[in-house]
């Protein structure tokens, strides 16, 4: 190579390479159609990044996001859905305190989604999910969601197949009817391994300021963790859309976790391009005084 052509081959390169960086979560990303096993992707992932920078740039991402969400409330013509899935102690809460904690509370709504009560039972499974649905102007965020609905209901046998398997369809079919509101939904399954999984389960017996997260019922479900695994994988595979994106998170690290979610709503919220109102002509109004 001549020394003419190395600096044009680096430039070429350069905007490739930048590209690519750029859309590093894409790799986490399950394509529409794609039947995906678990065992294939690495819970352990950190992406090649070094801990205390990509500590630093969550921050930075995080302030950016709190602009775009101020620009989402003032536009108010779209809402973004956020949904969190996890096994129990994936990290769901410790996610949304380090993401969403630093940002304007009036503008994010977060729902748990519990065991359904009565009143919830005697409706179908979507009617207490579409009423928490965030309105246009706002980021709504899901702790648990109608996921569960093929997840725990599957496992633990709360409905007969025929019940939990239409119901594939009526969730892609809700998800669209969402978009063309105006509402993007984006879905997260926070993966961790189960060695991690006894690790946390672990430090919350050990460390008398976590006992109260310990729950035994969580035992139970961990009994079931390739039934789960399998309930995941069908979830993921069958309602990842080009609207409505799964992505698996690698998330025994945190750090790393906190960084991919907070990548993948940024970019979100990018492409959202929200903008404020265009100023009316103020320039005959005097203010008293
Ligand atoms: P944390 O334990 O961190 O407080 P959590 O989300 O685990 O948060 P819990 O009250 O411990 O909250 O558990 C909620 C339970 O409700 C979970 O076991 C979940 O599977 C169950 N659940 C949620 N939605 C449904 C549903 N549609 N049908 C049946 N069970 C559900
Ligand atoms: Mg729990």
């Amino acid at each position: 190579m001549t020394a003419k052509t190395k600096p044009n081959a680096r430039a070429k390169a350069s905007p490739r390479k930048k590209a690519a960086a750029r859309d590093w979560t894409a790799a986490f990303r399950v394509g529409p159609g794609r039947k995906i096993r678990l065992s294939a992707w690495n819970p352990d992932e950190d992406g090649g990044f070094e801990k205390k920078v990509t500590r630093k740039r969550t921050a930075k991402i995080i302030e950016e996001i709190d602009d775009l969400q101020y620009r989402l409330y003032a536009e108010s013509k779209q809402a973004l859905l956020v949904v969190l899935q996890a096994i129990d102690a994936g990290g769901k809460d410790g996610t949304i305190r380090r993401v969403f904690g630093p940002i304007n509370p009036q503008g994010v709504r977060v729902t748990s989604f519990k065991k359904p009560t009565e009143l919830e039972r005697s409706h179908d499974f979507l009617w207490r999910i579409h009423r928490a649905v965030p309105p246009l102007g706002h980021i709504g965020l899901f702790n648990r969601s109608h996921y569960e609905d093929v997840l725990v209901v599957r496992v633990r046998k709360l409905a007969p197949p025929e019940i939990w398997k239409a119901r594939y369809d009526h969730i892609n079919a809700f998800e669209r009817m969402l978009r063309d509101h105006g509402t993007r939904v984006v879905k997260f399954f926070l993966y961790i391994s189960r060695d991690e999984q006894r690790d946390r389960m672990q430090r919350r017996l050990d460390d008398p300021g976590r006992n109260w997260k310990f729950s035994e019922a969580d035992l139970e479900e961990r009994k079931h963790w390739d039934d789960y695994m399998a309930a995941f994988e069908d979830a993921l595979s069958r309602c990842s859309t080009a609207d409505a994106p799964w992505y698996v998170v690698p998330a025994n690290r945190k750090w790393f976790r906190d960084h991919l979610v907070a990548t993948v709503l940024r970019d979100t919220l990018r492409a959202m391009d929200p903008r404020t109102p265009p100023s009316p002509d103020l320039s005959g109004i005097v203010i008293d005084g």
